[in-house]
């Protein structure tokens, strides 16, 4: 199969980027790059997908790599895993053909961040405020290649996805379900919380988003669920306001520089200082304009908020603040690359030491993949799961719909993503948001199957 066919088949199912920033894979396979990286690090704490996904399916992981090189031209391509992840290691080896090579990474935070991953695998470094195709390179995730493998051989969409249920919940696992299955049903699977009251984070404990309530449902951007004490600290920071935040910053900040000297994207050559970003916030100043601007490339990592800073201020809030208010207004970064730290590498953050400073250490348990069908009572297909525009409803209420019919679609060439039904059913109601809908049946009793009256308990 050509590029094009490659791609428009991507297209058609609907994949995304697994990892969590959802751009539409379509749109990555119809570029050209030199090499092709797998980025397998998964660093957040207590998440276990991509692990355990490459371990299982590493032939459809290899197949889709091997999709997305023929698609892009890429020479090389690259698997970047940890060398903890022993069993997905063991069942790739004898897959990879010779214009591919295993990399085995560190296990430091953020070794996932794929600024950090390209560097760490090629040497090759992304100028600030760039892509990894600007240095010949473009990164998917594993799910996503899996994704990829499935749509192009068997015109699979995408209608499942697969998540970690961690933390404070009695039997952690990692489970496949549909789409649009609501957070609450999944956190019952793995025996509902431990604690109350608990309070969840929509990702891993560094990156994660807090959730306002259950009901959301998972996306196929969704990596996981960390179930937490609602005193705990991880808990408790997403909650300070941005007004605590800045007043924190004002009384305590010491210019230790500390967040700059671990800074991930700092020290592997881009300006961006958060110490000297918090100070122009303080005092309401700035030497250099492009020391403001440079917060438009910050990774929101959180390293500097939960490892580097003594005295608990959160550069990054202060970041993500100044690139909502930069984005409005228009502004662009256009600083260089500069010379990398020459001890970078020793600088990140070994994942062993992180999970206790954020105070994991009780829930760094296993969350094995479970691959029970889960057949929930009803799903919402959210319409903007992806980067781009949200995608538009082909169905009306009262519709009939089958597992895997295209149920929204994107206009002619916007950037956006199909979404499919990811159950049998009937469409319950379509809003500006997602498209509801209602199983057609009970889940079968005797087949081991999940569902409502079992997990929506
Ligand atoms: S969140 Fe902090 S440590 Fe991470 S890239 Fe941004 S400034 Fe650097
Ligand atoms: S680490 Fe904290 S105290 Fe030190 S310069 Fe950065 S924000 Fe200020």
């Amino acid at each position: 199969m050509n590029a094009a066919g490659i791609s428009d088949r991507v297209r058609a199912a609907g994949v995304v980027g697994a990892g969590g920033a959802g751009f539409p894979t379509h749109v990555k396979l119809s570029a050209r790059a030199e090499i092709y990286l797998v980025n397998g690090a998964e660093c957040e704490p207590l998440l276990k997908v991509d692990q355990q996904l490459a371990a299982k399916y590493a032939a459809d992981l290899a197949r889709g790599l091997a999709l997305a090189m023929e698609s892009t031209g890429a020479r090389e391509g690259i698997v970047a895993l940890k060398a903890k992840y022993a069993p997905a290691i063991e069942a790739l080896t004898p897959l990879l053909p010779d214009n591919v090579r295993l990399h085995i990474l560190k296990d430091v935070y953020p070794a996932g961040d794929e600024v950090v991953s390209i560097w760490m695998a090629t040497g090759r470094r992304v100028p600030p405020g760039g892509i990894p195709l600007d240095i010949g390179v473009v990164v998917s995730n594993v799910q996503t290649l899996i994704n990829v493998a499935r749509a192009v051989d068997s015109g699979a969409p995408v209608t499942h996805r697969t998540l970690t249920v961690s933390g404070a919940v009695a039997a952690p696992l990692t489970v496949t379900v549909p789409v649009g299955t609501a957070l609450r049903e999944v956190v019952s699977l793995a025996g509902g919380p431990t604690v109350a009251p608990a309070a969840y984070i929509n990702g891993g404990p560094m990156m994660g988003r807090l959730l306002d309530s259950l009901d959301e449902p998972v996306t196929k951007t969704t990596g996981g669920i960390i179930a937490l004490p609602e005193k705990h600290l991880l808990i408790q920071r997403r909650r300070r306001s941005m007004r605590a935040e800045l007043s924190i910053a004002r009384t305590t900040c010491e210019q230790c520089r500390l967040c700059t000297e671990l800074c991930p994207r700092h020290i592997i050559g881009h300006e961006l200082p958060p110490h000297l970003i918090v100070r122009a916030v303080n005092y309401n100043s700035v030497g250099q304009p492009s020391v403001l601007l440079s917060a438009l490339t910050c990774s929101e990592c959180a390293l500097c908020e939960a490892w580097s800073c003594p005295v608990g201020i959160s550069p990054m809030r202060i970041n993500r603040s100044l690139k909502t208010q930069f984005r409005a207004s228009g502004g662009k970064y256009a600083g260089t690359l500069r010379s990398a730290d020459p001890i970078a590498a020793h600088r990140l953050v070994p994942v062993s030491r992180l999970i206790p400073r954020l105070g994991l250490g009780d829930y760094d348990r296993k969350a094995p993949l479970d691959e029970t069908p889960c057949r929930p009572g009803r799903v919402a297909l959210k319409l903007r799961q992806h980067l781009g525009a949200p995608a538009k409803a082909v169905v009306a209420a009262g519709e009939r719909v089958r597992l895997g019919q295209l149920v929204a679609e994107i206009a002619e060439g916007a950037l956006g993503a199909r979404i499919h039904a990811s159950i049998d059913g009937v469409v319950d109601s379509v809003d500006a948001e997602a498209i509801h809908l209602l199983a057609s049946r009970e889940p079968d009793q005797n087949s081991g199957e999940r569902g409502k009256n079992e997990a929506g308990k």
